[in-house]
């Protein structure tokens, strides 16, 4: 974020109606991905969607994010090294002065890559293991990835790179929390994202057997409070309860249309990752409307932007200004109301629907008793 071109970022980041700018654009390469992650938020139409952007397409919207005031990108997917661009658009990022973040699972990372990414400029790599066995992370991704990480993990740390780990939790890998945290002790991680399922796309499907119980949380939680205590700053890890848990829901993306753009691979914009599940919202596409004219105009980042949406209980709520009446994809997801309030507020009368989910991960073996259903671009 060091370097302004000219000409880029240099507006107000205020819309004429005082709508400030997004700051952060997620550039969705690609759904394709070499593993198949049984919580996976990607879609679960995988194959539905229309041709992935081309080069000079993504060089567009990257520069268009800049001139709106966007300040940090990340490359994601699916899998964004499966792009032979990927470089490329780096590097146009880069020189535009966005923070260039590459979020992946690592399978693609070659010493020749690494290389050139870091010669494009790549500031941030964060790289994703399923868990510290090699079993579960094999297991849970479908692949056999295990060893392969581990590798790209040392070769992250020879280029210079923050060691950022990431590992998402769910019923499966919560016992193993403290030998997660030792492999990232051990691999020299300096950022450790401890981030528990959010149940969208494929991890909505297996909702049921992802979910843990109570005491397992509990557990897992006292678990990384032991180990912030005795590893300090050489390791900050951060842990993110599932919000079924919770009685408050996430300020999801900070508010509707608020800092978060994301694009997808077939150019869809979207105000939130899973904006595309909700029914009726017009969802622009970047082929045929500029990146000012999505995010000022579009009916789709405009439907939820601000409080006048709000039904009750939010309307009148005096929280509503922290966290927005929630995730309107999760509300639509367990109401059937796109405007309802997020129903893991226990102010929320549909909150008992999510308390019935919690409460049947209490029922081992009803949970055996459902297989997982793994990421595939073809679903059945
Ligand atoms: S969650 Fe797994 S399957 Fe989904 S994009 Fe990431 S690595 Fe691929
Ligand atoms: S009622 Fe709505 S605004 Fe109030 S805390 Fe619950 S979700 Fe947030």
């Amino acid at each position: 974020m060091d370097t302004l071109a000219q000409g880029y970022g240099s507006g107000t980041g205020i819309g004429s109606d005082g709508t400030s700018a997004p700051l952060w654009l997620l550039a969705e390469l690609t759904y394709r991905c070499p593993l198949h992650c049984a919580f996976c938020y990607n879609p679960v139409d995988l194959e539905s969607h229309g041709p992935e952007l081309d080069t000079e397409e993504w060089l567009r919207v990257i520069s268009d994010a800049r001139k709106l005031g966007a300040v940090q990108i990340g490359f994601s997917g699916g899998e964004p090294l499966v792009r032979d661009d990927l470089e490329v658009l780096v590097a146009h990022a880069r020189g535009l002065g966005f923070y260039t973040n590459l979020i992946t699972s690592g399978v693609g990372l070659t010493e020749t890559r690494i290389a050139a990414l870091k010669l494009a400029g790549l500031d941030h790599i964060q790289l994703s293991f399923q868990d510290s066995t090699r079993e579960l992370n094999d297991f849970l991704s479908s692949t056999k990835t295990f060893e392969l990480k581990r590798k790209v993990a040392q070769l992250i740390k020879a280029h210079g790179y923050p060691m950022v780990l990431n590992c998402v939790l769910h019923r499966f890998n919560l016992p193993h929390v403290g030998q997660i945290i030792e492999m990232a002790l051990d691999i020299g991680a300096e950022y450790l994202e401890l981030a528990n399922t959010q149940y969208y796309g494929w991890a909505m499907l297996n909702r049921e057997q992802l979910m843990p119980t109570k005491e397992a949380l509990r557990e897992a939680e006292d678990t990384v409070n032991r180990y912030r205590a005795m590893v300090g700053e050489r390791c900050r890890i951060l842990f993110v309860v599932p919000d079924y848990f919770e009685t408050r829901p996430k300020a999801c993306m900070n508010g509707w249309g608020s800092v978060f753009l994301g694009v997808a691979p077939d150019g869809t914009a979207l105000p939130c990752h899973a904006a595309k599940t909700l029914p009726g919202l017009q969802l622009p596409n970047v082929k045929d409307a500029s990146l000012s004219q999505v995010w000022y105009e579009s009916g789709a980042f405009n439907a939820f932007r601000g409080e006048d949406w709000m039904q009750e209980p939010c309307r009148s709520c005096d929280e509503r200004g922290k966290d927005h009446g929630g995730c309107r994809c999760q509300a639509y997801a367990l109401t059937g109301d796109a405007r309802a309030a997020d129903p893991v507020c226990s102010k929320s009368p549909k909150h008992a629907e999510v308390e019935k989910v919690v409460a049947f991960a209490r029922d081992a073996r009803a949970v055996e008793e459902r297989p997982l259903v793994f990421r595939s671009m073809r679903r059945g």
